[in-house]
């Protein structure tokens, strides 16, 4: 037998259902231009390019989380679009797609701050009538590099976040990757969660 044959040779998990990959779907939210395009691909690349279009698009990626790998699906949904003469299934269809959620507001524009509250209580509702009972939502704060033009102070994002049982953080896509890679890990962890507690 070779190494990689022999049964105690490598980790059990190899040989258990836990090496079936990890997939996670998740539907990235927010008003126009606070920056969920840059987000993602920031997390996906380490980049940050600028400018990013305005189209939809599902990025499939695999991720090395503690040494495991994931398949995180992004749905990059440009908020416009959400509003236009879509009827209220296709939103119901994304939120029921994904397994967690990002749902992103510029901390120099309060208008994206403000329609934070209403999406969570829109996605809380959808997956609690399928019997989810914690749903996966991390709230982030973007543009923080852009402090003296903010408009929405950290307090109040930690608050909301607090009040509706989310995760909250505060990133500039644009200066550093790493605030960024805590969001995505951080909704990682609260999709684990959600699993277990769903199956049992
Ligand atoms: P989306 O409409 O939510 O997808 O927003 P985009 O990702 O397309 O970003 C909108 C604009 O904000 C672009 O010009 C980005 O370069 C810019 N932007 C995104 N994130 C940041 C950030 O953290 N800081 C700054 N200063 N600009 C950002
Ligand atoms: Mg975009």
């Amino acid at each position: 037998l070779t190494p990689e044959h022999h049964p105690s040779s490598g980790p059990a998990e190899l040989t258990g259902p836990a090496a079936l990959k990890m997939e996670v779907n998740v539907l990235v939210v927010g008003a126009d231009g606070v920056g969920k395009s840059a987000l993602t691909v920031r997390f996906l690349t380490r980049r940050f390019i600028g400018e990013y279009g305005d189209l939809e698009s599902i990025y499939s990626h695999n991720v090395t989380v503690d040494g495991k790998d994931v398949l995180f699906n992004i749905w990059d949904f440009p908020y416009s679009q959400d509003h236009s003469d879509e009827n209220f299934t296709e939103e119901e269809k994304r939120i029921q797609w994904a397994d967690g959620f990002v749902l992103v507001y510029s901390i120099c524009d309060r208008a994206s701050f403000s329609i934070i509250h209403q999406k969570v209580q829109v996605i809380k509702a959808a997956k609690e009538y399928l019997g989810l009972e914690k749903v996966p939502i991390v709230i982030v704060g973007n543009k923080r590099d852009l402090h003296h033009r903010r408009t929405v102070s950290s307090e109040e994002g930690r608050l909301l976040a607090l009040s509706m049982d989310c995760e909250f953080y505060e990133v500039s896509a644009a200066e550093a990757y790493h605030g960024v890679l805590l969001v995505f890990h951080g909704l990682l962890d609260k999709i684990k969660e959600s699993k277990l507690t769903t199956k049992k």
